[in-house]
């Protein structure tokens, strides 16, 4: 089929190197000509594994292509996908500036013959917005065309994976012809027998929401066992062995941890809130969930002030991991972005290091950097000479079995506040660390003051 994605950011590149893989003819179209250019210099502009070859493999082969000319790439195509991103407005809601704008661009450039055009919304957009989508292409054009919702689950870090092998597709659609196509176009997906679930628009737009909202809400519920945990001595991974087992909760998404962020949850959350508002439904769930989080991201600065103190002037700080997850270069919304800010504002000094997302923090953090407050590390244990402590804010695979003693030796005292509880809390005291996880308590009294191990018989002194 002959495919415009339009939008080639994290969804719409990786949805137009994956429909290319599978044998379509794909135009990726944006209208950021800095990022074509470097696309079509064969350079990807985000960190995705498995992308590059994707990409470098379906250019060379000539099935996928890049412009910044909207207009001539959704004329070509018999399939439209709108990617573009919805952020939050200033009242939650997603701005659907950029979308509506793909619409009107659809409209104008409508040919007067060819196949009937299937314009799918792939963007997380509300319920509601395909009408929106149907009437300003229709402002411009007498032609037939089908207008789908064809929400996108892909996880960053795993895009290319989740694309290729998706659990399910959904898919919103109210003509016979649009269903037909696009079973065609996402058969070589579902090889092995996972759905493709067809359904009416409005339910695809919300499942989206739904789903995120869901996941959302697991992770804060989380963070309030935590914080009960941490109130009575208990442990929060325990509790999580203990209910994922359980088959009607499952063992994802119950991590404690720092608070959720990226381009999704926060903005999804948001977007949903605001919906059910204007619904006239009570959001009362979603705006816990909201609160539990904007409070989780602060959790760990409070224990570096419990320990530190307020003014944490002179102090220095090593951090490791900066992007919202691992196996990605995206800083939206990361907690590492609430908890650099609050370290710097209360006069420390922050050394992080991250294995990806090192230019995204330049952009992040330009004042930071500039006044000298933040300075990034090439490699994790750059960050430590010196340091009062070392905060550890994304799970990447290269921290989980790191180098104890060059931690503690580069440390100017052996504190850890381990913001993803990568590391087993006794075995960290019996090292000599002073270790503050989430949920894992107590995390006080320090090491001095904990009692000492009975000997056991017959061990090795
Ligand atoms: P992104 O910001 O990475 O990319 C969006 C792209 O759209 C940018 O390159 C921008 O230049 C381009 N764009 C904006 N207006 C345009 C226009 N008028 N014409 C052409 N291009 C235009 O966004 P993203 O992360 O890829 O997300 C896109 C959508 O998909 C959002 O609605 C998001 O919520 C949703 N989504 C994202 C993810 C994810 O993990 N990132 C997962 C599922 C769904």
């Amino acid at each position: 089929m002959k495919i415009a994605v339009v939008g080639t950011g994290y969804v719409g590149l990786v949805a137009g190197a994956c429909l290319a893989e599978t044998g379509n003819q794909v135009a990726c179209a944006d209208i950021d000509r800095a990022k074509i250019d470097r696309l079509n210099a064969g350079e990807i502009p985000i960190y995705e594994p498995g992308l590059e070859p994707l990409v470098e493999r379906n250019l060379r082969e000539g099935r996928l292509s890049f412009t910044t000319d909207v207009s001539a790439a959704v004329a070509a195509a018999e399939v439209v996908f709108i990617a573009v991103g919805t952020p939050p407005g200033e009242d939650g809601s997603a701005d659907l500036k950029h979308v509506l704008a793909v619409a009107e661009t659809i409209g104008r450039s409508m040919p007067d013959d060819g196949p009937e055009k299937i314009v799918i919304t792939k963007s997380t957009v509300p319920v509601g917005t395909a009408n929106k989508v149907r009437d300003a292409i229709r402002r411009h054009t007498a032609r037939r065309f089908h207008v789908c919702s064809n929400p996108e689950f892909l996880k960053e870090g795993a895009a290319v994976q989740d694309f290729m092998k998706p659990d399910r597709v959904v898919v919103g659609v109210d003509s016979e012809h649009a269903r037909d196509r696009l079973a065609e176009l996402y058969a070589p997906f579902v090889r092995t027998g996972n759905p493709v679930l067809f359904m009416d628009i409005a339910s695809a737009e919300i499942t989206k929401y739904a789903a995120n909202a869901m996941l959302a809400t697991r992770i804060s519920f989380m963070n309030t066992i935590a914080a009960l945990c941490e109130a009575v001595g208990a442990d929060v991974g325990e509790v999580r062995r203990g209910i994922g087992s359980d088959e009607r909760i499952g063992p994802a998404f119950l991590f404690a941890g720092i608070g959720y962020g990226g381009s999704c949850f926060p903005k999804d959350v948001k977007a949903l809130v605001h919906t059910l508002c204007e619904c006239g439904v009570d959001p009362a769930i979603l705006e816990g969930v909201e609160k539990v989080n904007a409070q989780q991201k602060g959790v760990l600065v409070e224990r570096v002030t419990e320990r530190f103190g307020a003014d944490l002037s002179g102090r220095t700080f090593a951090v490791w991991g900066l992007a919202f997850k691992p196996e990605t270069d995206d800083m939206r919304e990361a907690p590492s972005l609430t908890i650099v800010r609050r370290l710097c504002e209360a006069g420390a000094t922050v050394r992080a290091h991250d294995p990806e997302a090192g230019h995204e923090a330049e952009r992040h953090f330009a004042d930071l950097l500039a006044g000298g407050a933040l300075e990034l590390c090439p490699r994790n244990y750059d960050c430590l000479p010196g340091a009062d402590a070392l905060l550890v804010l994304t799970e990447w695979a290269p921290y989980r079995v790191p180098d104890f003693d060059r931690i503690r030796a580069g440390l100017a005292q052996p504190v850890v506040f381990d913001g993803r509880n990568l590391w087993d809390p006794a075995r960290m005291r019996e090292m000599g660390f002073e270790y503050v996880s989430v949920g894992r308590a107590p995390a006080y009294p320090p090491p001095s003051v904990v009692p000492a191990r009975p000997a056991v018989a017959g061990a090795a002194s």
